[in-house]
């Protein structure tokens, strides 16, 4: 609650410019509080006579009662495989907990998936609740969300881990909302300060990276990008618990109808973020004939190509080629990048791989700095160079 002592106010009107949502007016030299606060806290630490206070009523949670780090799994094509992405949590989800001494459980929910299960405990999860049933072949809302609300109220994890996938970002809210938890959408790192979870995501379009805790509510929650946490090699002796979730689902009741799912076009005959070379082009190569040379050495390498944001803006690759923050994020085996600067959007993107190759005319582009080989100079001359020199050790 908030509350705005009209006899301490001096009129300054500090609140009125701080109040990012405008509900703070001037009525007779005193500042009032209108509707839609939303307790945002930005105007009490300016006011100078101390007029202001928000009182947080915090919830009378038990924090200790909450243990454990959760990964709510995602499979594809009909139950045909686990995303990558799972892995990927699990991996951070074991360091977490083995940071915590905690222990790591994954949520399989899906119809047919409980042949995953070993492969979960293998890649660092120590239980597995499985929950089978028709109604869950493909994600839908409205059967999922209960589920994992009525799981995480029973089992009171400390964290939950989702893919910043279109399920894990449908998910995620609603379950936070029906729980009223904090979340932290699309982080791209995950650590352990003082016993809380530290959620860092890129804010204020990329060019600052913020750290978001969350101390009051359990279990603390984020989504995050595929690509960017490295999944564990399996140990295909770890052992683990299997827990059956009961799933009773009426889909008569559903208010949304799952009718279809149409894939996009993918660039190429592989998706950008399932390549383990990628032969990414910026503005440098935005030039006739420029992303046809990089096709070329994508095409010797055996890889793909990409494109930072100015190269889809200028309409020489479409959006699904684009690599950074409002596009995909990717951590290949190799990411060649060619007149590509190297703007903190572009490096969220792609940072994680594991080697990266730059090329640019201009020596003082950020790229170098992240880049493990770097070569000066002309796209033109250098890249024919590489894709000869390809070519040459192919055919020995
Ligand atoms: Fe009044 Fe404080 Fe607002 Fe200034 S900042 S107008 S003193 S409430
Ligand atoms: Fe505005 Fe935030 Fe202050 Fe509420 S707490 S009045 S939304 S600045």
């Amino acid at each position: 609650m908030i509350t705005l002592s009209p006899e301490k106010c001096i009129g300054c009107k500090k609140c009125v410019k701080a109040c990012p949502f405008g509900v703070i007016v001037m009525k007779e030299k005193k500042a009032v509080i209108g509707d839609g606060c939303t307790l945002c806290g930005a105007c009490e630490p300016l006011c100078p006579a101390e007029a202001i206070s928000i009182e947080r009523v915090e919830k009378n949670v038990d924090l200790a009662g909450y243990s454990g780090v959760w990964v709510v799994a995602e499979t594809e094509g009909l139950q045909q495989k686990v995303k990558n992405v799972t892995f990927e949590l699990l991996g951070k989800g074991r360091e977490l907990a083995d940071f915590l001494g905690q222990s790591v459980s994954c949520v399989l929910l899906g119809n047919d998936v409980a042949k995953f299960t070993d492969t979960l405990i293998h890649h660092g999860a120590d239980r597995v609740f499985v929950g089978e049933s028709a109604a869950l072949s493909r994600y839908v809302t409205e059967a999922f969300q209960p589920l994992m609300t009525g799981l995480i109220t029973q089992y009171k994890p400390c964290v939950v881990l989702f893919g910043a996938t279109h399920a894990g970002r449908d998910l995620a809210p609603r379950i936070a909302a029906s729980l009223a938890l904090g979340l932290t959408a699309d982080c791209t790192g995950l650590s352990i300060v003082d016993g809380l979870l530290l959620q860092t995501r890129p804010a204020f379009g990329g060019n600052i990276m913020a750290d978001i805790v969350c101390p009051y509510t359990r279990p603390q929650m984020a989504t995050v990008r595929p690509n960017v946490m490295k999944k564990l090699d399996p140990n295909n002796h770890r052992t683990g618990v299997t827990i059956r979730v009961p799933v009773t689902i009426d889909a008569s009741a559903f208010r949304v109808k799952l009718k279809e799912i149409i894939d996009s076009p993918q660039t190429g005959s592989m998706k950008i973020d399932e390549t383990d070379i990628i032969v990414s082009g910026g503005r440098g190569v935005c030039c006739d004939g420029g992303f046809a040379i990089l096709e070329e050495l994508a095409n010797a390498l055996g890889g793909v190509v990409g494109c930072s944001r100015v190269a889809v803006d200028l309409g020489f690759k479409p959006k699904l080629a684009q690599v950074g923050q409002s596009g995909t994020t990717v951590s290949p085996k190799l990411y060649f990048t060619v007149g590509i600067s190297g703007s903190i959007q572009h490096q969220v993107g792609m940072k994680s791989s594991d080697v990266i190759v730059a090329v640019n005319k201009d020596a003082a582009a950020p790229i170098f700095q992240i880049a493990d080989f770097g070569v000066v100079g002309d796209f033109h001359e250098i890249v024919p160079a590489f894709i000869a020199e390809v070519k040459k050790m192919k055919s020995r």
